[in-house]
């Protein structure tokens, strides 16, 4: 049972992490980061190739990890609640030099397991220190297979920080000042920032909706030359980097990255080509809800059923709701849930200063996990909460586990909390509380969430997968990118978006686009959607059964590929367009409740 709640949402405890920011544990631990990692850097440059020796430089490098991730985690942690606060900034500057560090040191141990003979490179996998740690350290190798000299190497990572992220960094500062003035349909007009367009494009008052397109589509418009010239130059660093690295393709880092292989991925996508009527017949009855024969871009995110005039939702209410849900479904997680309740592991009072956004980190040294969102009392910030505690479980599934096998993709990360959302959802179908006004605004919500994954997401891979072959000829041009864009969007949405209701300018106005950390920041969230799909629809067939196959296959995220994960704890096979077919057709029962509705 909850034990501790105020109706107040929570703020989070760190205290279990260090005293405080500056106290003396915490700024000895910085120092002695810093110190042990320069040692650990400088004996990597003459490391002698025997299996004792490099088995013992692995082993420091993981422990080293851990404790770079736990100041990162504190830090961070401390930046997301206070944004204002110019101490922690410095040092959040400061631990992206000591990250780049570490990167050189990775790069090193990498460079070193690829010039072992193979027999002697078997001898340090199979070495008893490294227990655990093959898949990790297989892919160092494989990763080290692709780099240039340690000098090289050495000299990118530099200019990456004044380069490649400086174009991020540019898009942040360019379009966190943008504003443009618009006329409301009451007559007013108002300069609004470019922060709120995406809300007012998500008003249920469809002039609301055009007006805040058409106005705010000038600056993009206006500044389209510095935008084309960031997405040309993070796209030509990034092509640059891949052939002195011997990639030959701008997929295969992603690929690596996601731990999946191209065959999957092709099976994933062809299977949403393949059932885009799916999608597509949701958006065609919120066409028909609001009575128009297509949809604009500037609908594709407004609610067609909107959300009932109930009172906000308490932070007692939500978790209380989250709780119960859990604990009807999946007893474990509930209990895990109600624990970071009681310790205090959550960040979600609203109050001046915080970053938007939500996230779940944690600290590898302490085993510990934190949640981070505001909370203003919505439904939608009650799924985030489920969210963020499906990560934060899938974390938890992996304590036990050494670092080396804990780190997963970003792929099966996503499908972890997407299960968890699935599982609050769930629940609140059968919550004979709800009201049915309630019910109705979920399942709008469900179609929508559907309509991302499913069209507008591969859309943006689509995207740019066409900029990318176009990027290695040479310079893309406004003109073309605009056309890429538009060809895109006609081929994921087709009929169900108006002959002139395509947005060219997408490509500036997304900011996944200018991620210069992350390339292809799109394919990913779908393969995590739909797996988390798929691993649902098995929930509900086989009850309570299933969940300790659920719990093999989180705690073996860190340590296989997702296709050896999927295969050995689901028995499934991920190149198999059948399965993602399957995968999709799980969104049927929810778009009939839907097609009852409207
Ligand atoms: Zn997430």
């Amino acid at each position: 049972m909850i034990t501790s709640l105020s109706a107040t949402p929570d703020r989070w405890s760190l205290d279990s992490w260090f005293t405080g920011f500056g106290a003396p544990d915490y700024v000895e631990f910085k120092a002695a980061v810093a110190r042990d990692l320069a040692t650990l850097l400088q004996k990597s440059c003459s490391l002698s190739h025997d299996a004792e020796t490099v088995a013992s430089a692995l082993v420091a490098y993981e422990k080293m990890g851990e404790r770079i991730g736990h100041l990162a985690a504190f830090v961070g942690c401390l930046a997301a609640a206070d944004a204002t606060n110019e101490a922690v900034k410095a040092d959040e500057a400061w631990l992206a030099t000591l990250v780049a560090e570490a990167e050189k040191l990775g790069a090193a141990l990498r460079g070193t397991l690829v010039a072992l003979p193979p027999a002697l490179f078997e001898t340090v996998v199979q070495h008893s220190e490294l227990d655990g740690a093959t898949h990790a350290v297989r892919r160092m190798r494989e990763e080290g297979s692709h780099q240039m000299t340690a000098e090289l190497e050495s000299l990118a990572a530099d200019l990456n920080v004044n380069g490649l992220h400086a174009w991020g960094r540019l898009y942040e500062t360019l379009t966190g000042k943008m504003s443009f003035e618009m006329t409301f349909p009451d007559g007013h007009t108002e300069v609004v920032p470019m922060a709120r367009r995406r809300a007012l494009m998500s008003d249920p008052d469809r002039r609301v909706r055009a007006a805040a397109f058409e106005a705010g589509q000038k600056p993009w418009v206006a500044h389209a030359d510095t935008l084309a010239a960031g997405l040309n130059g993070i796209a030509g660093t990034r092509l640059n980097l891949y052939n002195r690295r011997g990639i030959p393709n701008f997929l295969d880092r992603p690929l690596f990255d996601g731990a999946i292989t191209r065959a999957s991925l092709t099976a994933m996508m062809e299977a949403i080509q393949a059932q885009l009527e799916l999608p597509r017949r949701a958006l065609r009855l919120a066409a028909r809800l609001q009575g128009t024969p297509a949809l604009h871009f500037f609908d594709l995110e407004a609610p067609q059923i909107a959300a009932p005039d109930e009172k906000p939702l308490s932070w007692d209410d939500a978790c209380t709701t989250v709780q119960r849900a859990f604990h009807a479904a999946y007893p474990k997680l509930g209990d895990y849930f109600a624990g970071t309740l009681r310790q205090r592991w959550i960040e979600a009072e609203p109050r001046p200063g915080k970053r938007p956004g939500a996230f779940c980190t944690g600290s590898r040294l302490k085993r510990e996990e934190r949640m981070y969102l505001t909370f203003h009392g919505t439904v939608h910030d009650m799924v985030t909460l489920a969210h963020e505690a499906g990560h934060a479980w899938h974390s938890c599934g992996l304590r036990p586990t050494r670092s080396f096998a804990a780190e997963y993709p970003m792929t099966l990360a996503e499908t972890a909390s997407n299960f968890s959302e699935m599982i609050l959802l769930a629940g609140l179908r059968r919550d004979p509380a709800l009201s049915p006004a309630m019910k109705a605004y979920l399942v709008d919500q469900e179609m929508l969430r559907a309509h991302a994954y499913l069209i507008n997401i591969p859309m943006r891979f689509e995207f740019e997968q066409a900029f990318y072959t176009e990027r290695a000829q040479g310079e893309v041009p406004i003109s073309r990118l605009n056309e890429l864009m538009t060809a895109a969007q006609q081929k994921l949405y087709g009929d169900t978006l108006l002959p002139d209701g395509t947005d060219p300018m997408f490509w500036a106005s997304k900011m996944h686009f200018f991620i210069s950390g992350v390339s292809f920041y799109n394919f990913p969230y779908v393969f995590g959607y739909l797996l988390s799909q798929a691993l649902f629809a098995r929930f509900q067939a086989e009850g309570p059964a299933f969940l300790p196959r659920y719990e093999a296959f989180l705690a073996q995220t860190g340590s296989a590929t997702c296709e050896e994960v999927a295969r050995r704890t689901l028995n499934v096979d991920l190149t198999n367009p059948a399965f993602w077919a399957e995968a999709l057709r799980a969104m049927e029962p929810a778009l009939q409740a839907y097609e009852r509705l409207a």
